[in-house]
Formats: C-alpha cells, sequence, structure tokens
C-alpha cells in the first residue's frame, strides 16, 4: 500500500474527539486506559476554550497528547474565503474540510445578536428547482463537529460570540438526522458554550417520519419548515420531495411538531413571480395555515444563474403580505442580507468549484 493511501485510511479510522458527548468521550479515552475525569477536560478544551491543536491541551501529560494523536483527531475547519457585504456587514465563508470538499457558511449581524447559517452536508440531493445548492447532487453528509466547527470558526474570525445559530445552508438537516441530533446536543450542552436550543432554527424541505421522530426528541428549537406552495400540485412542481412526502401527511407531522414541543412552527415561502405568488396563492396558503400557531417567513426568491425564476416587486410581495394578514396570519418579509456576495445558498461553493474564485 502507498505511503498516502496509508495515511489516508489513518485519517479515516482516527476517532473524531468533537464530535463525542462526555460519556462518549469517557468510553473512548477509557480504551486507552484514561480516568473518566479526562473526558470532562478535553470537552472543555474543545468546546469552551476552543483549543485547534491537542497540544495546547496542556493539562494533559505529553504522553496522552501523543497517543491522543495516533488513535485520533481535533477537526478543524480552514477558511479559504472570506466575503463581506459592504451593503449590511454579513459575511460568507467558505470553509475547507479535511478530504478536500468544501461548505460555505453564513454571519449575520442582527440588532439581537450575531446569528450563523450553516451547512449540514456538502450539496444536496433534494432537487428543489430553486435552489443552487443541490445543482451538483449530494457528496456527503457532514459530522456533528463539521457543523460546530462553523460556528467556532467564525467566532474566531470575527471576534464576537454568536447569539444564534439557523441550520438553513446547503444540505437537508433531516437527511443527516443522527449527525444533526448530535450536534444539537454538543452546540446546547452546559459544559461547552451553550447556545440555547431556543435560538436554534432546524429548515427542512418536509421529510414526514424525521420531523416526527424530531418532535420526540422534545427539543426546544424552532422547526422551519420550506412551505413554498400551497397546495400538493404545485409544490410538486417546485420541490420533487413533495412527491414522496404529501402536503397533508407534512403538514400533520408539523401539527406534531408543535403539539409536543410547544414551539410554534415557522413556514418559509420563497416567493416566485408568476409561479406561486398570486392572490390566490395567498389565499389558498391563508386557508392551509387558518388556525395554526405558526410564523410565516416571506422570502422573494433569490436569483440563481442556473434557474430563470425571478423575485416578485416589492409591491406584490408587500400585497401577499397583506393578503395573508387579512386572514390574521403571522408574517414577515425576510430582510435580504448580503446581496452583493453571492446571497443565495450554493452560489459561493458552486463557483469557487467552478473556478471563477467568487469575483
Ligand atoms: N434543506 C433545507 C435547508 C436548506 S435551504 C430546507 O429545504 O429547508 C434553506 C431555505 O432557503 C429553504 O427554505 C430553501 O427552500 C430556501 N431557498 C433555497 N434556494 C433559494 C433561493 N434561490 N431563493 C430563496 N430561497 C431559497
Amino acid at each position: 500500500m502507498h505511503d498516502d493511501q496509508t495515511q489516508n485510511r489513518q485519517t479515516m479510522e482516527a476517532a473524531d474527539l468533537k464530535s463525542m458527548d462526555i460519556s462518549q468521550l469517557a468510553v473512548f479515552l477509557g480504551s486507552l486506559g484514561e480516568p473518566p475525569f479526562r473526558a470532562k477536560q478535553i470537552f472543555e478544551w474543545m468546546h469552551k476554550k476552543r483549543a485547534v491543536d491537542l497540544e495546547q491541551m496542556t493539562n494533559l501529560s505529553k504522553d496522552l497528547r501523543s497517543r491522543l494523536r495516533q488513535s485520533a483527531k481535533l477537526t478543524v475547519l480552514r477558511p479559504v474565503r472570506v466575503q463581506t457585504s459592504k451593503l449590511d456587514g454579513t459575511k460568507k465563508y467558505l470553509f475547507a474540510l479535511e478530504d478536500g470538499n468544501s461548505i460555505e457558511s453564513v454571519l449575520m449581524r442582527y440588532r439581537h445578536g450575531n446569528s450563523v447559517c450553516i451547512s449540514s452536508q456538502v450539496g444536496c440531493r433534494m432537487a428543489c428547482r430553486f435552489c443552487a445548492s443541490t445543482i451538483g447532487g449530494l457528496v456527503r453528509d457532514l459530522s456533528p463537529s463539521e457543523m460546530l466547527e462553523q460556528i467556532y470558526r467564525v467566532e474566531a474570525d470575527c471576534g464576537e460570540r454568536v447569539s444564534h445559530v439557523v441550520v438553513m445552508g446547503t444540505g437537508e438537516p433531516l437527511d443527516n438526522y443522527d449527525n444533526l441530533l448530535q450536534f444539537l446536543r454538543l452546540l446546547s450542552d452546559p459544559n461547552g458554550l451553550p447556545i440555547s436550543q431556543r435560538n436554534i432554527t432546524v429548515s427542512t424541505c418536509g421529510i414526514a417520519p424525521k420531523i416526527r421522530a424530531l418532535a420526540d426528541e422534545k427539543l426546544q428549537i424552532t422547526l422551519a419548515l420550506s412551505l413554498h406552495a400551497p397546495t400538493q400540485k404545485k409544490r410538486e412542481r417546485l420541490m420533487p420531495v413533495a412527491a414522496q412526502y404529501e402536503l397533508c401527511e407534512v403538514m400533520e407531522a408539523c401539527d406534531c411538531y408543535f403539539a409536543k414541543t410547544g414551539r410554534r412552527m415557522t413556514f418559509e415561502y420563497s416567493l416566485i413571480h408568476g409561479v406561486n405568488d398570486t392572490p390566490e396563492d395567498a389565499e389558498e396558503l391563508a386557508a392551509l395555515l387558518a388556525g395554526k400557531n405558526c410564523h410565516v417567513n416571506l422570502i422573494p426568491v433569490n436569483p440563481v444563474r442556473e434557474r430563470d425564476f425571478v423575485q416578485p416587486d416589492g409591491y406584490e410581495t408587500l400585497a401577499f403580505k397583506n393578503k395573508l394578514e387579512k386572514y390574521k396570519i403571522n408574517v414577515t418579509i425576510r430582510r435580504e442580507l448580503g446581496r452583493d456576495i453571492d446571497g443565495a445558498c450554493g452560489q459561493l461553493r458552486k463557483k469557487y468549484e467552478e473556478g471563477c474564485g467568487g469575483a
């Protein structure tokens, strides 16, 4: 076997320390003959003190550090490009993963704090027609440590705390369910620098059985459903996943999420001119959501180079919102941030991989 193949195998088999909770770390350290209290020490080094190298963990013996280097790894993402919006200070990051893949994350600054939008997969297999992230299909799932690292590296870069996290970047989080759950637990672990579950939002295209499974976890996170159309027929045209999980089944799963967690659902609706933004669409949407304790987020569709979808103008967007409000639906129009820096999901990564470097 070639040297680099041997090295590859070693990297692949190395235990991913940053993806483990304290009890898993204790089991792993036990296998190295170490006492359980080491687990909390190492956990704090990674998640509280944000060590980027095992060598920084100075209360571990040299010998233990060297044994850890042989059998484990400390996942750290490398920023390869950072773009800052001149309009609103939004920052878009392109991170390199260990295996050469790259992912995007976005820092948005609001009055209520800093919010980071993270990716959950490299690429996506959901094939929503208006989305740039899905054009090359799914490459692979992200590990819990790779999801966490996006937040840690953004904090290190901007020198500020992140208070809110939205899992709305590239990928379908519920298609990477186990890693997502582990990530959510680590992110809100009181032994790290916890982010309150109430400040975490997970957005899904509507994988109904996984929404029900998530409801049973009884987390306090906000769940956002990418609705984008008020009827099954229209939704299928925009989102292939709708053929697999019908609208009524998805809405029932969302009701179940609210019933079990008490958390109000968010429904995302990307307005596409001439496709889903007519007064009839608004009426149908109001009927679909009638009586639900929910919030609707209207997002004028972000034009993607490979797609020919067009945003409604400001007047049409407002008319859609007003119609929903007439039916007493809670609704906001999402402020567009970072328009000048490849705002739409997946656009920066695509440009980078095509070699035109986010110019
Ligand atoms: N897979 C998840 C999360 C990633 S996408 C989901 O489907 O929810 C995050 C949100 O951005 C989703 O609501 C998605 O439908 C929306 N989105 C994707 N491309 C968009 C575009 N070009 N314009 C507006 N919204 C878009």
